[in-house]
C-alpha cells in the first residue's frame, strides 16, 4: 500500500528548500505501513494492529523526542508510511515541518490532539503551549490510544472490526494498570510524595497519582540547565528533606548528579532512586519495551526510594 513520492523532492522540502514539485510514485503493493515517532505511539499500535501492518518507530531507546531532528532516513521511511502517527503538542519540536509537508500526501496525525485542551495541563517552558508527555497519564493516554485506533481504521477499513476489538482490550489493560499505579503512589507517606527528575516530564502523572513532580531542567530538554537550577533544586531537596531524585534514560544524568554532590556538600543525604523511563521505553523484546512495563518499572522505583 505505499505511495511513493520522490524521496529527492521531500528531502529537499524536510531540509529546508521550498516550492517544490511533489511527484507521486504508484507501487502499491498491499502492506499496510505505520510510522511513528515514539515507543510510546508504537507499542499502542502494535497493540491495535497486531502483524497486519508494519510498525516502524523513528525514535528508539534513549532517545530525546525535544531534540530530535529528522535524519534522511527518516524522511524515507516517513515517505513510505501509508500512516504517520506522532505524539505532537510540541513533543517532537524539531520535525513539525516534515509533518507538515508529510501530510500532502499522506495522512499525518497527531495523537496527542485527542486530548482536550481543559485536560491539557499548561507548559512553563512555553507561552500558549501545553506540557505534551501525556503518557505518564493513563487515563489521557487511553484517548490518544483512541484516536490512533480511529486513525488506523480509517487508513485501512477492511480490518477496522478488528483493530477496534484490540483496542478495546488493550484499553482495558491501561485501566487496569492506571488503578494500580494509583494504589502504589498512595502507599508512600503523603509528605515523602515528591518526585523529582532530570526534567518536567511528570505533569501528567503527578496530576493523575497526586504526587509533587519537580524537574530539574522545564518541560523541553532544549534549554541547559543553568547552575541557579541547581541550586534552587538542591535548596528544595533539603527545605523538604527528599531523599531520593530519578535520571532519565533519555537525558545525561550529569545535571542531577550535581544536584545530588552538593545536596551532600550541604549535609543532605540524597540518593539517585533509580533510572526512570520518560519520553522513550526500554529496549523492545524487554520487560520495560511496552509502556505498561516501563511504567510499572518507573512506578516500583519511585515507591521503592521514596517510600
Ligand atoms: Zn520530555
Amino acid at each position: 500500500m505505499k505511495r511513493g513520492l520522490l524521496i529527492s523532492a521531500i528531502t529537499l522540502l524536510a531540509f529546508g528548500a521550498c516550492e517544490q514539485s511533489v511527484e507521486r510514485v504508484s507501487d502499491d503493493d498491499g502492506h499496510f505501513v505505520i510510522v511513528t515517532t515514539t515507543g510510546m505511539i508504537s507499542d499502542a499500535v502494535r497493540m491495535i494492529v497486531g502483524d497486519s501492518a508494519t510498525v516502524e518507530t523513528l525514535m528508539g531507546p534513549g532517545v530525546d523526542p525535544h531534540l530530535y531532528k529528522a535524519t534522511k532516513g527518516d524522511v524515507e521511511r516517513l515517505d513510505n508510511a501509508d500512516l504517520i502517527l506522532y505524539n505532537g503538542l510540541h513533543l517532537e519540536g524539531k520535525m513539525q515541518d516534515v509533518f507538515t509537508q508529510m501530510n500532502a500526501v499522506t495522512p499525518v496525525v497527531a495523537v496527542g490532539d485527542a486530548v482536550p485542551e481543559e485536560r491539557r495541563l499548561a507548559s512553563a517552558t512555553y507561552a500558549g503551549k501545553y506540557d505534551p508527555h501525556i503518557w505518564f497519564d493513563l487515563s489521557r493516554w487511553r484517548l490518544a490510544v483512541v484516536a490512533m485506533s480511529e486513525a488506523i481504521a480509517t487508513a485501512d477499513p477492511q480490518r477496522s472490526t478488528y483493530y477496534y476489538e484490540n483496542t478495546n482490550r488493550y484499553l482495558d489493560s491501561l485501566d487496569a494498570l492506571h488503578e494500580w499505579v494509583r494504589g502504589e503512589i498512595a502507599t508512600i507517606p503523603e509528605a515523602q510524595r515528591v518526585l523529582v527528575t532530570a526534567h518536567d516530564a511528570f505533569g501528567y502523572f503527578g496530576d493523575a497519582y497526586d504526587i509533587e513532580v519537580r524537574g530539574l531542567q522545564g518541560i523541553s530538554t532544549v534549554a541547559e540547565v543553568g547552575l541557579q537550577d541547581v541550586t534552587n533544586m538542591v535548596d528544595f531537596l533539603v527545605e523538604r528533606g527528599v531523599k531520593a531524585v530519578f535520571v532519565e534514560t533519555s537525558i545525561s544524568p550529569k545535571a542531577v548528579e550535581a544536584v545530588v554532590t552538593d545536596a551532600r556538600d550541604k549535609g543532605h543525604e540524597v540518593t539517585v532512586g533509580g533510572e526512570l523511563y520518560s519520553d522513550a521505553l526500554g529496549a523492545p523484546g524487554t520487560s520495560t519495551g511496552s509502556l505498561l512495563g516501563a511504567m510499572r518499572a518507573n512506578v516500583t522505583a519511585i515507591v521503592t526510594a521514596l517510600r
